[in-house]
Formats: structure tokens, C-alpha cells, sequence
């Protein structure tokens, strides 16, 4: 099979160097590897993203210097596909309907003595659902809108094991998966990790190239590309770009966004080198700093 990997921007906003890297990086593996590289544009949440940014997409890598395989895929034009993966792991009994909100599992939890501390975000969801009985899913699936979760316990029981995940250096890691995460969202019936398995499959990509702040979310791709019967990929998490005091970049340095590099007169050869070799993973600019960055960029 033909080495393949892509670049997965959702369309949230404006590219910025953060995305540039990775979209390089992709660029970079296929170079090696005498790959191809494909674009996919992750637009399932219709809450955040929006048409124009998917056009500022294009535009942005275009000047980056990015070349892909068309045509691109969106995952908006293929929700069929997401439904038949979710009527497939229902069908083997892997996941089930949830019907609560985030209010009730914050009281549940708390009721059960498991209040996360202020400083965690994430709640661990406690399985209220998973022991409901067939009658009363139906019955409340009438209702109104519902989740879908997946049984971790289910699932594991019936995936093959040992259920791991490779990388590109050679090294094996455990999927670990730490509670019934969700797979199918309320307004649209399907997830984020259920629709990147499902493309990755479908577009044959061998290599998934991606920011190791996504590196927490293999596990659960993994099982779920198990339980689907989809082919193994590769997985090269790479480093995510600081500011020199160590800050992630964040969108809000609109400094940062290659719409506003551009402005400033940067050339893209010249953010293709600083960002290609930087192996210290610095983005060396603050947020305020546009004489610096034309002085060495434009
Ligand atoms: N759409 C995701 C993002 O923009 C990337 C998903 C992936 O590479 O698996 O963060």
C-alpha cells in the first residue's frame, strides 16, 4: 500500500503557526516516505465552524507552499458514513444511549463522593446510563435528543488484544481508555473520534501525523478501529510550538495567524525554514513583536 497521510484542520478560525507546523510536518513525512498527502477538513461541528474559514484554509496553505492530492474530502458531506459505523457498534452491543447532561453527572459524581478537584475540567462520566434496559432506552430515545457512549468494558471484552498502538520510531504503546468516552454527540448523532477512524479508513491513510496534543486520543481511535475492522495506522505525534517563556502558541496571538504574517509582508520560504528547523519547538516571537518578525521573515 502506498505510504499516505493527511492534514485534518477542523475550521474553527484562522490557521496559525501552530497549524503550519503541522501541516508541514505532514508535508515533510511524505517527502521521506515518497507518500502523498491528502487534506481533510474536519467541519462536523456546526457550532464553531464556518465556510469562510474553510476557504481561508485553502488560501493560507496554498501560500505556505503545501501541496495535497485532491480532491479534498469534508467530513460534512459524508455523515452516512459516520451513521453506518454507529449502527455497526450498536448492532454488536458496544455502546448505548445517554440521555444525561453535564449538570446531572457533575451532582451524580458529587453525590458519589468523587468531586474532581477545582482545577480539573474533565469529569469522568460514572456509567449512569450503561444499566439501563432495553425498554426504557427505546422509550427515552423517543424522547428527545441522546449521546452515544461507548461500553468501555463491553468493548474491550469483545476487541482483539492486546489492543495497542504503534508509532513511527518502532515503539508499542497500551490504548488506554479510562471511562465510557462519547462517541456519538447529541446534535449530530456521531464524534470527532468516530469520524477520524472512519476517513482515515475510507481516504487509506497508513500514517497519521498529528500534534501530540492529540496523543491521549489514539487509544479510543484504536479500539475503535478494532471494533469496526479497520486497518492499523502508524501514528507520529509530533512536538506542539511554545512562546520562549514556555506557553502553548494560542490563537489568540493574532500574530501568530499566517493571515497576519502574510499582511506583515513574511515570506513564506522564510516561516517554512524558522518553522522546519527549529527543533527546539520556540516559536521566538511574543505576541506584540511585528518589527521582529518583519526584520527576520519579510
Ligand atoms: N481536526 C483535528 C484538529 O484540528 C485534527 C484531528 C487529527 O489529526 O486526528 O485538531
Amino acid at each position: 500500500m502506498q505510504p499516505r497521510t493527511r492534514f485534518a484542520p477542523s475550521p474553527t478560525g484562522l490557521l496559525h503557526v501552530g497549524n503550519a507546523y503541522s501541516a508541514l510536518a505532514c508535508q515533510g513525512w511524505a517527502e521521506a516516505n515518497q507518500g502523498e498527502l491528502l487534506l481533510r477538513i474536519e467541519d462536523i461541528d456546526f457550532t464553531r465552524c464556518r465556510p469562510e474559514f474553510i476557504a481561508n484554509i485553502y488560501e493560507d496553505l496554498n501560500w505556505l507552499g503545501l501541496n495535497w492530492q485532491k480532491p479534498v474530502r469534508l467530513q460534512s458531506e459524508h455523515f452516512d458514513d459516520y451513521r453506518r459505523a454507529i449502527h455497526h457498534l450498536r448492532k454488536r452491543g458496544v455502546i448505548y444511549p445517554c440521555f444525561c447532561t453535564r449538570k446531572s453527572i457533575q451532582q451524580e459524581v458529587e453525590s458519589m463522593g468523587l468531586a474532581p478537584h477545582a482545577e480539573d475540567t474533565a469529569v469522568l462520566y460514572p456509567g449512569i446510563c450503561r444499566a439501563r434496559n432495553l425498554v426504557e432506552q427505546e422509550l427515552r430515545m423517543e424522547q428527545g435528543p441522546f449521546a452515544w457512549r461507548l461500553d468501555i468494558e463491553k468493548a474491550m471484552s469483545i476487541a482483539r488484544q492486546p489492543l495497542q498502538w504503534h508509532d513511527d520510531k518502532g515503539n508499542t504503546h497500551r490504548a488506554k481508555i479510562d471511562h465510557d468516552v462519547v462517541i456519538g454527540r447529541k446534535d449530530i448523532s456521531f464524534s470527532y473520534h468516530l469520524s477520524v477512524v472512519v476517513d482515515d479508513a475510507i481516504q487509506g491513510i497508513t500514517h497519521i501525523v498529528r500534534g501530540e496534543d492529540l496523543e491521549a486520543s489514539t487509544g479510543v481511535q484504536r479500539l475503535l478501529q478494532n471494533l469496526l475492522d479497520l486497518p492499523e495506522p502508524t501514528y507520529c505525534h509530533h512536538g506542539l510550538l511554545h512562546t520562549p517563556n514556555g506557553e502553548r502558541l494560542a490563537k489568540r496571538h493574532s500574530s501568530t495567524t499566517l493571515r497576519s504574517l502574510r499582511a506583515m509582508g513574511v515570506k513564506p520560504e522564510k516561516l517554512r525554514q524558522l518553522l522546519i528547523e527549529n527543533t527546539d519547538m520556540i516559536w521566538p516571537f511574543g505576541p506584540e513583536d511585528h518589527d521582529p518578525i518583519i526584520r527576520k521573515l519579510a
